[in-house]
């Protein structure tokens, strides 16, 4: 049986439509997805969307509708722009799905079961921004420093979780990598905020009217966080304990960005220790990104629709920038003035150019069946064996930097061989030339398929009919 990898992004929050930060862990989701595909292995990919919570009651209000037609309609935006943007997931699951609503039912009362959930009246402050409870020492300017407002002074009856009976385990998990947790200094996080007293987790809220009813007092909603997280098991029949269940879980990856380290780290493994749940392998964390300098904002006006971007350089050029630009997993910078550069130096005069070169030449006479061994060869061979450790330890930046070092080789071949004179002199080295420059060619399209799964295809496909048909990536 092939060897199963069930890969998640974390699911986004209906109150505003898909922007580039999501599209950003979505695409690298998807790189993962088609590089295990492409592996053998049996792949399930799992996106989709949080529709619950006051902000999203809010935002409905504040356009005139109703919470549900509120997430339908930005689901529907997100479905769209993953097609959009060519991300193949198996499943997109929606907190309001009635799946998903039952399996949160059934996960707690198993914690109701376990005796771990207690009852207790609860005052702090509280951000609505945040939809979380926010300490006095994290204020800045007694403002909640993510959402710039001052938090309200809530006070009111909740069920609580006993997280800090399970933090000891989940310390030592991660210390001892059964969970691992990377990039390494994520890991360190993690470990430092443990340290810290967490107290109990408020699983439920008393005020919040849009959200699933907790099952054992049904004048509580359930604390959106908490359902969220559940997301990952719900999607794959936890509530009925099916066989894609029992096949599934645990995740072998989940892919979140650095704000939602807290819940994904320490509260979902509490979660799921506390209701005997196996736990998620591994937890990739991804940095931010700020557009020119700025943070991403909607007051500053800077937030970018990925939809535009695609339309405007192309689905594959936009794949492609997102995860050659920054380091994965570091924070970076996103602006379209580097956008352009690296479209132009990288897409248009690196891999079109040579991608053109080839098929002009190959047009002119057939090469010959492939020979063994060239000058090329090695070259593919190291460039594989960087590719693949790269992939393995999500290093997607590097990956494709990989790929480009074995385009600018064949640009250095070319240089060096000059098959447009061997084509008039020597035939036979001419055809020689050519063969070694299409098989590293289409290696190259094996190693893109991932990342540029249209532009890998157009490519094998000339390669195929011996002809140049389209230009790609003509420049801007
Ligand atoms: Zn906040």
């Amino acid at each position: 049986m092939p060897k199963k990898f069930y890969i998640t992004t974390p699911i986004y929050y209906t109150n505003q439509a898909p922007h580039i930060g999501t599209a950003y862990t979505t695409v690298a989701a998807d790189v993962l997805a088609r590089y295990h595909r492409k592996l053998g292995e049996d792949v399930f990919f799992l996106t989709g969307t949080d529709e619950h919570g006051e902000n999203i009651a809010q935002a409905a209000e504040k356009a005139g509708k109703s919470p549900q037609e509120f997430v339908d309609e930005i689901a529907k935006k997100f479905k769209v722009a993953w097609t959009k943007l060519n991300i193949q997931y198996d499943d997109f699951i929606r907190t309001t799905d009635e799946k998903h609503k039952k399996g949160v039912e059934k996960f707690l009362l198993k914690l109701k079961e376990s005796g771990k959930i207690y009852q207790d009246d609860y005052k702090a402050l509280y951000c609505s921004g945040c939809e979380d409870f926010i300490f006095k020492k994290d204020l800045v300017n007694g403002k909640c420093p993510h959402h710039k407002k001052e938090p309200e002074l809530v006070s009111e009856k909740n069920f609580f979780f006993k997280l800090s009976d399970f933090l000891p385990q989940v310390k030592e998990l991660i210390e001892k990598d059964k969970i691992i947790i990377e990039p390494k200094e994520r890991k360190k996080e993690v470990l430092s905020l443990l340290k810290q007293d967490l107290g109990n987790l408020s699983i439920s809220r008393q005020k919040v009217k849009w959200g699933i009813d907790l099952p054992f007092d049904k004048k509580q909603k359930t604390y959106v966080w908490v359902e969220a997280l559940q997301n990952y098991i719900t999607a794959i029949g936890y509530e009925d304990n099916t066989n894609k269940f029992k096949k599934l879980w645990p995740a072998d990856l989940h892919l979140i960005a650095k704000d939602i380290v807290k819940f994904h780290a320490i509260f979902w493994p509490a979660l799921l220790l506390a209701t005997g749940l196996k736990l998620p392998k591994k937890i990739f964390v991804h940095g931010f990104f700020t557009v020119n300098g700025q943070k991403m904002s909607k007051t500053l006006g800077n937030v970018i629709d990925p939809i535009y971007l695609a339309d405007k350089y192309g689905t594959d050029a936009l794949r492609y920038f997102l995860l050659r630009e920054i380091s994965f997993g570091q924070d970076g910078d996103f602006s379209i003035k580097r956008f352009e550069e690296r479209y132009n130096s990288d897409l248009a005069n690196g891999l079109g150019n040579l991608v053109s070169r080839v098929l002009t030449l190959s047009e002119k006479i057939k090469p010959a069946k492939s020979s063994s061994q060239g000058e090329l060869t090695e070259k593919i061979k190291s460039t594989q064996e960087k590719y693949q450790k790269a992939m393995e330890q999500i290093k997607l930046h590097e990956a494709l930097e990989s790929i480009w070092q074995l385009i600018s080789a064949c640009d250095e071949y070319i240089e060096k061989n000059k098959p447009w004179e061997l084509a008039k002199t020597d035939e036979n080295k001419f055809k020689q030339v050519l063969s070694e420059l299409l098989i590293t060619l289409k290696e190259i399209t094996g190693l893109l398929e991932p990342f540029m799964p249209e532009t890998s295809e157009k490519i094998l496909k000339q390669i195929k009919q011996n002809k140049k048909t389209e230009a790609m990536f003509p420049r801007l």
